[in-house]
């Protein structure tokens, strides 16, 4: 089959535009050899869940589901009954991005949505949301959601962490982390696993694996087993079991029992800096935000912009008004190199300045 070329050059409009890392890909090709069971009764799946256990040093229950949208709408749905509320922030996936998925698994539970800063949750909003109203017409607040690191590429620290659980248990909330790139939220903060989790409050994780270098998957990991109850029926009745469960399996065995989950999401994060700080001695643009994870948000006139698409490269302005340069696990340092030269080029031939009101949309 002949692709054209360019379609094969390294874009950064996401980190899902990248292929599948080595060690996922080897893992992927071990699995391949000879039968097994289905349906995760397999070895592959046994060794993976293992590997989970180990990572975050907890006896977690643990699934697999294709994709984050599953992931997130169903870990909330079982936390909630349909008349309960989800607190998230504004800019949340699960608010933004996953087309009511949440409500709809969860027969009708509200999302109660926060202004965030950032991306982030406050406590503050907790204590807002969940006492705002107590009455019996308004959903009961059960679960608070939070998005590790942030749409718009900020990272809670630990301590961020810690606050936000206490607001949680003060109001007898239950706490889920959106971790579609948690790996690059580790690498930012250089803690554990187990220490931005459930060591610091969390209840339920789901942990991107395509974002950080897999073709597919995400695991859902509860850390209080009883929140786990039935879940393995929620996924099959949403259509999220496979029945070839180890080649969803098989490929976190590669990145666990390597290290490339951590070490892919490293490389990733320093790019990310590396092409911030150059950004930052180009006139007409600037970095609007601060580079926590693997993200650059830019904020330059739309004239460059356009010119920066012209010459083939692609982003999104969707998130926040500016545009995202995210940096995935094989981020080849020449290209961003051109890409860097292509905005000098694109923002030195233009005359203004950059607007106050494109410098602000992300705050
Ligand atoms: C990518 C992403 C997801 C998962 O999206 P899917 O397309 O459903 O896999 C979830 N949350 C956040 C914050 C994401 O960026």
């Amino acid at each position: 089959m002949d692709i054209n070329p360019e379609e094969l050059l390294q874009q950064f409009a996401s980190d899902n535009y990248a292929g599948i890392c080595p060690e996922a890909w080897a893992a992927m090709e071990s699995a391949n050899r000879g039968h097994a069971t289905a349906y995760g009764d397999d070895a592959w799946t046994a060794r993976a869940a293992s590997a989970f256990r180990d990572l975050f040093e907890t006896d977690c229950e643990l699934f697999f589901v294709f994709n984050g949208t599953a992931a997130n709408s169903l870990a909330l749905a079982s936390l909630c009954q349909s008349y309960h509320g989800v607190i998230c922030c504004d800019s949340s996936h699960v608010e933004t991005d996953e087309c009511g998925a949440p409500e709809f698994f969860s027969n009708g539970s509200k999302l109660l949505v926060a202004q965030g800063v950032d991306g982030k949750l406050r406590p503050g909003a907790i204590h807002e949301l969940a006492t705002k109203r107590q009455d019996i017409h308004f959903p009961k607040p059960r679960v608070v959601t939070i998005t590790q690191p942030t749409e718009t590429g900020r990272v809670y620290t630990l301590d961020e962490v810690k606050a936000i659980s206490a607001a949680c248990k003060a109001h007898g909330l239950l706490l889920h982390m959106d971790g579609a790139r948690f790996a690059n939220a580790c690498a930012s903060v250089g803690a554990t696993a187990a220490e931005l989790t459930w060591k610091s409050g969390v209840d339920v994780l789901c942990f991107g694996g395509t974002k950080n270098g897999m073709a597919v998957g995400e695991a859902v990991l509860f850390f209080d087993r009883a929140l786990a109850t039935d879940f393995d029926y929620r996924c099959k009745q949403a259509g999220q079991l496979a029945s070839k469960m180890r080649f969803l399996a098989a490929p976190w065995v590669g990145m666990l029992e390597s290290g490339a989950w951590l070490s892919n999401a490293v490389h990733a994060n320093e790019c990310a800096q590396y092409f911030a700080k150059r950004v930052a001695g180009i006139p007409n643009v600037k970095v609007v935000s601060p580079v926590d994870a693997n993200s650059v948000f830019l904020a330059a006139p739309d004239e460059v912009l356009e010119q920066l698409r012209a010459r083939g490269w692609r982003f999104y302005t969707f998130i926040g008004g500016a545009a995202r340069m995210m940096f995935a696990w094989d981020t080849d340092l020449r290209r961003v190199d051109a890409l860097l030269s292509d905005l000098e080029d694109c923002a030195s031939s233009h005359t203004g300045v950059v607007g106050p009101a494109v410098a602000s949309s992300v705050q």
